[in-house]
């Protein structure tokens, strides 16, 4: 017989969410969340704001691309549409420089994989058109490493991390896009950790033909809702030219549900797959608060913030080897060195979720997604210092205060 337990109701605690993502939630957005009704998925307000979804995104994202819509779960549900294009044999040059850039060239190889190769090594195919460039962690892929690698290989594709999370690390995007375009590459771009971060228009990048991101990072809306893509018409033509192997993240159906449909906006979508009403709600009020806010609004008060931390660990005895703006990547003073797994360890068993990074070398990882007020990072900063403290490192909290005060004062001067 089965074990009869129904266990107690699934109590989770309020954690400070500082790592690379998810990011904090809006109250108004789990406002919006928990206030839907139960409507189905063809009910006219569910269409409608899949269709105001839609047009808010455009904005967000800064493109005419009628192909802009929500993947349906997490960044790598976005990315795993994107990626679709990518058929057996199609030669594509991947830069990798940490973790997440790493996957998506996994998941390049095993889509780009002839059957022989997939058999061959199933979980980590290593067919002979896909060129992964490796670029080690901590630094950014640059305009010469992708020009390099475009002149010498010419792909199909080339696929770049945006905003490398793992490590932190921003890649030239424009290095990137100019180069795509030169030697006539359609560019995809993991674009997960830097959309509502970055002030950043894709339309600017005429080289990148497909973009894919999140909805927990700079959107703010964990509770799981969209991944947001979009897709240039040269992308979608090639779409329909070749096929591809997958029903439920065809960009070209998936869209459908949205209202684009034969390349153009329509009225209201048709069936593609069940949406919550209450994933749309909540996804529709993480981007009118993006839009009320504004990018660039936002942009500016992550990089503001973002210093103010970076100065504050870094009196520490810190050293930042990041230069993303939600995010600090950090190796211990000489002290504590070696002791990175610890230290995260003990921040997160006091609900202060940092994180290390999840590939060598291990380092602190402390994000400030939605976090963007005195306080907040004060908080942060406090909690650091005490858990550097308790493992022996001599830290002048005092100090550190002051020179956070001093951040926070001459802003407010200047204002
Ligand atoms: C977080 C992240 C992902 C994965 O996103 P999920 O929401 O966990 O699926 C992919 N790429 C980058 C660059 C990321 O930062």
């Amino acid at each position: 017989m089965a074990d009869p337990t129904v266990f107690p109701p699934l109590e989770i605690p309020q954690t400070i969410a500082a790592g690379p993502g998810p990011g904090n939630t809006d109250p108004r957005v789990l406002q919006r969340f928990a206030s839907a009704g139960v409507a189905d998925h063809m009910q006219a307000d569910v269409l409608r704001g899949m269709i105001e979804c839609k047009k808010m995104l455009r904005q967000v994202m800064g493109t005419a691309n009628v192909h802009t819509f929500g993947v349906a779960g997490t960044g790598w549900s976005g990315l795993d549409a994107m990626f679709n294009a990518v058929l057996p044999g199609d030669k594509v040059v991947v830069f990798a420089n940490g973790t997440f850039s790493g996957i998506d060239g996994l998941t390049v190889r095993m889509k780009a994989a002839t059957a022989e190769e997939l058999t061959a090594n199933p979980m980590d195919p290593q067919p002979a058109s896909v060129t992964v460039v490796t670029v080690p962690h901590g630094q950014s892929v640059t305009a010469e490493i992708v020009e390099d690698a475009l002149a010498r290989h010419k792909p199909k594709w080339a696929a770049m991390a945006h905003w490398e999370t793992g490590s932190g690390r921003i890649n030239d995007l424009r290095g990137f896009s100019d180069a795509c375009e030169r030697y006539d590459v359609m560019g995809l771009v993991d674009a997960v950790s830097s959309l509502g971060v970055e002030d950043f228009s894709i339309d600017d990048y005429p080289g990148v033909h497909g973009w894919a991101s999140c909805p927990q990072k700079g959107i703010c809306c964990l509770p799981l809702t969209y991944a947001p893509v979009s897709f240039t018409d040269r992308y979608i033509q090639n779409l329909r030219a070749t096929g591809c192997r997958s029903f439920v993240h065809h960009p070209i159906l998936e869209a459908r549900h949205w209202g684009i449909i034969d390349g153009k906006d329509v009225e209201k979508g048709t069936y593609h797959r069940t949406h919550s009403a209450y994933a749309v709600a909540a996804f529709h009020e993480a981007l009118r608060i993006t839009l009320q806010q504004t990018v660039a609004a936002r942009a500016s008060s992550y990089a503001f913030h973002e210093a103010a931390l970076r100065d504050a660990v870094t009196a520490m005895g810190c050293t930042v080897t990041s230069n993303m703006t939600s995010l600090v990547v950090l190796n211990l003073p000489k002290s504590l060195a070696g002791r990175e797994a610890e230290l995260v360890q003990n921040c997160r068993a006091q609900g202060f979720g940092i994180w290390p990074t999840l590939s060598e070398p291990v380092q602190v990882r402390i994000g400030i997604l939605n976090l963007l007020n005195q306080p907040a990072i004060t908080d942060i900063v406090t909690r650091f210092g005490a858990a550097m403290a308790a493992m022996g490192a001599e830290v002048d909290m005092g100090a550190v205060n002051g020179r956070l005060e001093n951040h926070y004062a001459a802003a407010v001067a200047a204002a």
